[in-house]
């Protein structure tokens, strides 16, 4: 188990702070060029920063000075105007960030919008958790936006912005580090959670997971791991999960069936994580259930 409040080295240029499930907070990235230091995701809130910011210190490292946010996710951008650093997101991220600065973070607000159907309770009591006071909270968006990619020179060490999608935000960005075989996923490799039941789908995933695994890259970290992964244990996780959508796609909606098909294929028994990558791909076969304001 990794210190959740100390920066763990990963290469030579790359360190990382875990992620915290308790209030949902996401693994953050740290790129220490020559020149500037990239931060990657600003942290859930002020806390999460200061966190962060001491963990730093404490190892008598450079600050950041500059930002990526790889997706608009409350968890990943709430630490944004804490920073206040110049910052790169998407143009689909920065659209969104300016809808979420208009609305109102209260309790009572954000209870309504769950129960329109517009934030999912998860988010709402992580949000509640991590956050007792938001009377001072600030959403800010990204001073320069991604159209498809942008390659930053951090001084000797090159990061390359890269738009991806997915079914987890369709405006997600991975962060690239080609000199140190290592990329930052975000969440894109993760399920939706904005539009009812949870839903993975085989159009959107397998082309992602190809276009992930073409890169030269020896570590994956996904934001809510409870660490880096390597390429191989990367590689499995891919394999099950395109193992598992092609079951659902040539079976249809037969749960039964599917599981029948996946523990024999795989010749292991069954795991609650096979049943959810199961239900997340059945919920996919159809239309989302909820239409998102986003
Ligand atoms: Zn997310």
């Amino acid at each position: 188990m990794h210190a959740l409040d100390q920066l763990h080295p990963l290469t030579e240029r790359i360190f990382w702070l875990p992620a915290d499930s308790r209030t949902d907070r996401p693994m953050l990235g740290l790129v220490v060029g020559n020149r500037e230091c990239l931060l990657i995701d600003a942290g859930n809130s002020p806390a999460h920063v200061g966190l962060l910011r001491n963990a730093i210190q404490a190892q008598a490292m450079a600050q950041p000075t500059c930002l990526a946010i790889t997706h608009w996710h409350w968890d990943h951008v709430f630490g944004a105007a804490t920073l206040n650093l110049p910052s790169y997101a998407s143009q689909e991220t920065n659209r969104i960030l300016q809808v979420l600065a208009t609305l109102d973070w209260g309790d009572a607000a954000l209870d309504q919008r769950v129960a329109d159907g517009l934030e999912i309770a998860f988010c709402r009591d992580m949000i509640k958790a991590e956050l007792a006071d938001r009377s001072q909270l600030q959403i800010v968006t990204a001073t320069t936006t991604i159209e498809q990619q942008l390659t930053l020179d951090l001084g000797n060490c090159a990061a390359e912005l890269i738009v991806v999608g997915g079914d987890h935000a369709h405006d997600s960005m991975i962060v690239y580090l080609p000199s140190q075989a290592v990329v930052f996923l975000g969440d894109c490799i993760y399920d939706d959670l904005y539009h009812g039941s949870r839903r993975l789908t085989t159009s959107q995933l397998f082309p992602l997971l190809e276009r992930l695994l073409a890169l030269p890259a020896d570590y994956y970290c996904a934001s809510h791991h409870e660490q880096p992964l390597t390429r191989s244990e990367f590689e499995a996780e891919a394999q099950l999960l395109r193992h598992i959508g092609t079951i659902v796609s040539q079976l249809g909606p037969d749960p039964e069936a599917i599981l029948t098909q996946i523990s024999q294929q795989l010749a292991t028994p069954l795991t609650e994580d096979h049943h959810e990558i199961m239900q997340a791909f059945l919920a996919g076969l159809a239309l989302p259930e909820v239409k998102s304001i986003y």
